[in-house]
């Protein structure tokens, strides 16, 4: 297959992009990232996701930790303390220069693109890496400690409050970056990551060009459930869909990308029983890169047999 589109959030869906790039070459593969997770943090402007898989595709991802770069130093968070800074975010030496960069680039009127495009070229990765948008979207959370912005629900209270809703604020009016629609309608396949549906994947289809030009491209578009075994890998996804009162299962995640997606790759072991959807099956944990590969693998098959 030679173009692919794959819709990606942060870590989960980092796995399988890395397993993507390994099959599908250069600039044949581009990633939509999610940028609802973005936020301003003392002066600068941090995009969780988007520096997630740069780190993962140039292999400076730490594995162990699961997020931030291997090999990190911590002197900058070790003074920011001594002076009393905010250090529930954690803003490692290296990281950090992203984020100095970003901020004085957007400041001197670069887009986020052309940002992302300059480290991905710097570092060597040839996989197209776009900001779902260049406006500014912000994921926000109902929850019973009040209206929380994500960094705030997901790093500083670790997930912990009860989310009753959540919105993507400035998605409605928001516009894809250049090149989002234009590689959504000339793809063979677009994939939905095993991302966390309603934190990483719904902020990109909250944006309305892309809803629609899903809903107009011609490739079928998979999604790789990040369930295994009625469990979410990591994160808060099952939790979650608890407290918004869905059941955890694949019948849910199909029902939530109802419209989207002609297919669900699922776990092995699992089952999916909603009609209509075109179901495929391996094993999803992705650990070892040949883990992911295979993944990849299959989604792109799960692909392959709904072309027209
Ligand atoms: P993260 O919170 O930064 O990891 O961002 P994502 O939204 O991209 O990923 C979170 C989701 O990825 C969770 O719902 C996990 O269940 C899912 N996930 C993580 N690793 C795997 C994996 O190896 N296989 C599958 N199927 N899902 C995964």
């Amino acid at each position: 297959m030679s173009k692919v589109v794959v819709l990606t959030g942060g870590v989960g869906g980092a796995k399988l992009v890395l397993g993507l790039s390994h099959i599908v070459a250069g600039a044949d593969l581009t990633a939509i990232v999610n940028t609802g997770d973005d936020f301003r943090h003392l002066g600068l402007h941090v995009s969780p996701d988007i520096d997630t898989l740069l780190y993962t595709l140039s292999g400076k991802a730490n594995a162990q930790q699961g997020w931030g770069r291997e090999g990190e130093s911590w002197a900058f968070m070790e003074a920011l303390r001594e002076l009393g800074g905010e250090d529930w975010f954690l803003l490692g030496d290296g990281d950090l220069a992203l984020h100095v960069l970003r901020s004085d680039a957007l400041a001197r009127g670069e887009t986020l693109s052309q940002i992302t495009a300059g480290f991905a070229a710097r570092w060597g990765i040839g996989t197209r890496i776009l900001p779902m948008s260049d406006d500014p979207v912000a994921t926000m959370l109902d929850t019973d400690e009040g209206r929380l912005a994500f960094q705030r629900y997901f790093v500083e209270r670790r997930c912990a409050p009860a989310v009753s809703a959540i919105d993507f604020a400035g998605a409605s009016s928001a516009v894809p970056a250049g090149g989002v629609e234009e590689a959504i309608l000339a793809a063979d396949a677009v994939i939905v990551a095993p991302s966390n549906p309603f934190l990483s994947v719904d902020p990109l289809l909250a944006v309305p060009a892309i809803r629609a030009a899903l809903a107009r491209t011609a490739a079928p578009v998979v999604a790789v459930s990040p369930l295994v075994g009625g469990q979410a890998v990591k994160g808060p996804t099952a939790k979650l869909m608890g407290e918004l009162g869905i059941a955890v299962d694949n019948d849910a995640i199909a029902r939530h990308y109802a419209g989207v997606i002609d297919g669900l790759l699922i776990d092995s072991g699992d089952d999916c029983g909603v009609a209509g959807l075109a179901i495929g099956r391996c094993p999803t944990l992705m650990s070892s890169l040949d883990d992911k590969v295979r993944v990849a693998r299959a989604a792109l098959a799960l692909a392959e047999g709904l072309r027209p």
